[in-house]
């Protein structure tokens, strides 16, 4: 029966990556329709096997925004690399436990040596014979959980007494800074963790957008002298918004002259340490005591793979421990079992696609896939500019935010309705604290061309166009 399955996947996924650069990038669709289509599955009775599948497939393909697509200049959400399409597959096939090591033994070691390897590349890890130190890393649903984990592991550093008192306990109000760019995760994370959003701080950034150091440390002295706590302070590193980079050298000093956890939220940014050339932009992280790195973005595998590195293992130990009667535990000492050391309990095998991918490509690959994102990033950028755009963000990675110049708010806003719609190409709006909204556009796919940038430069001119012969009508 799997057999048949299988071979039809085989036939249906191939014919799908060929025509998929032909197709189109996709685009709104009414709730009301789809739900039409779904009201024929009553579950009353069984349906045929062979139509199921190619129902599905035919209305995933009609009915989803198709951010694999070489020209959807989105939010991070690339295409999966094909070898990590076959591991996900034999994960559902085998469908290991990776909630304890006992029943999954490959894959809790195939995730261990594939986050020592990553977490060498942040600097964590030293070579050497003892090359384990503090640290410790896993795999986690994505950068929100990540983040989470950081704001509990800093809150538990902090104050070991939380573990069993909780927030009651504490003498005061902890208090959590980001830049006014930082990511939403953050919101929620603080309002999971019980500590409410005014904890959090907004720390006013440069002109560039990065977060500004000075502003920080003034920001920290006076909660001091408000008998607040300082706890954590989070250097994005690659905002969502502009991709900005925030000074992690500068701003791991102001956490350690306080006594603060620095984590790093480098959940797209992080994948430059897989290259040589670009690698650099991120130093300092290695001086931080947390980072968020989603593998599901910038290494292109399939959603659900973040990962959450921290030098100081004993405060995570410290936020999940806990000891139950019927898991088994394995009778080796170094040797973690995730449902008492992640936020997660049963949890399916995350690291496999990355290892495979990492194998498959090798750094020398990875670096190839990535330099050439970062590339024509530049080269977006450059062309907006010839061909009169205004481009209002600075980064080295592959994200350009713009408006036309004389094009107002509203305006910009309908020049993104007009390139969705067209569905030859996906960018979308963005909004920052205090400034109008620009147009924004992220390299987000390995596949992307030198034409498919110019074929963006020119469904923005023609939606430029007709805007503007619209407004003289
Ligand atoms: C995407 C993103 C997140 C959230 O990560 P998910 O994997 O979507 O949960 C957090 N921080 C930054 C900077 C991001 O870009």
């Amino acid at each position: 029966m799997l057999h048949s399955i299988l071979n039809s996947l085989v036939e249906e996924a191939t014919a799908f990556l060929r025509r998929r650069r032909d197709g189109d990038v996709g685009g709104d669709v009414d709730p009301q329709t789809i739900r039409q289509a779904l009201a024929r599955y009553d579950f009353a009775e069984a349906v045929d096997r062979d139509a199921l599948l190619g129902e599905v497939i035919k209305l995933s393909e009609a009915w989803t925004l198709h951010s694999t697509h070489p020209r959807y200049f989105g939010l991070f959400n690339p295409p999966s690399l094909p070898i990590t399409v076959a591991a996900d597959a034999l994960v559902a096939l085998y469908n290991p436990q990776v909630g304890t090591w006992s029943h999954a033994p490959f894959a809790e070691e195939v995730e261990r040596h594939v986050l020592r390897y990553l977490g060498a590349r942040l600097g964590y890890v030293a070579d050497g014979p003892d090359p384990a130190g503090d640290f410790s890393a896993h795999f986690t649903s994505g950068g929100q959980e990540a983040n989470a984990t950081a704001i509990g592991a800093a809150l538990m550093y902090r104050f070991p007494e939380l573990e069993e008192g909780g927030l009651r306990s504490l003498p005061g109000s902890p208090v959590v800074y980001v830049s006014r760019h930082a990511h939403h995760s953050f919101f929620k994370a603080c309002k999971m963790t019980g500590l409410g959003t005014a904890a959090l701080t907004e720390v006013p950034v440069d002109e560039r957008g990065a977060m500004d150091a000075r502003e920080l440390e003034r920001h920290v002295a006076a909660d001091r002298a408000d008998g607040r706590l300082p706890v954590m302070v989070v250097a994005t590193l690659g905002t969502t918004g502009m991709g900005v980079i925030d000074p992690v050298k500068e701003i791991a000093r102001v956490c350690e002259a306080n006594d603060m956890w620095c984590h790093a939220d480098a959940a797209w940014g992080g994948s430059v340490l897989l290259s040589e050339r670009h690698r650099g932009l991120l130093d300092g992280v290695q001086e931080t005591d947390s980072t968020t790195w989603d593998a599901h973005k910038w290494l292109s595998v399939p959603m659900g793979a973040g990962m959450f590195f921290t030098r100081r293992a004993a405060a995570v130990t410290r936020l999940y421990r806990l000891q139950t009667g019927y898991v088994p535990s394995a009778n080796y000492e170094d040797v973690v079992e995730p449902y008492a050391a992640t936020a997660q309990w049963s949890r399916r095998f995350i690291g496999l696609k990355l290892f495979m991918a990492l194998a498959e490509l090798g750094q020398p690959g990875y670096e190839e896939l990535l330099n050439r994102q970062v590339e024509n990033g530049q080269l977006l950028a450059r062309r907006l500019a010839e061909e009169g755009w205004d481009v209002v963000n600075e980064t080295p990675l592959p994200v350009v935010c713009f408006r036309a110049p004389g094009l107002d708010a509203d305006g910009s806003r309908a020049l993104v309705r007009a390139v969705v719609a067209s569905r030859e190409a996906w960018v979308s709006t963005l909004r920052l604290p205090d400034a109008e909204p620009v147009i924004r556009a992220c390299v987000t796919s390995f596949d992307v061309e030198r034409d498919d940038v110019e074929a963006l430069v020119e469904v923005l001119g023609r939606a430029r166009a007709g805007l503007a012969r619209d407004a003289r009508t």
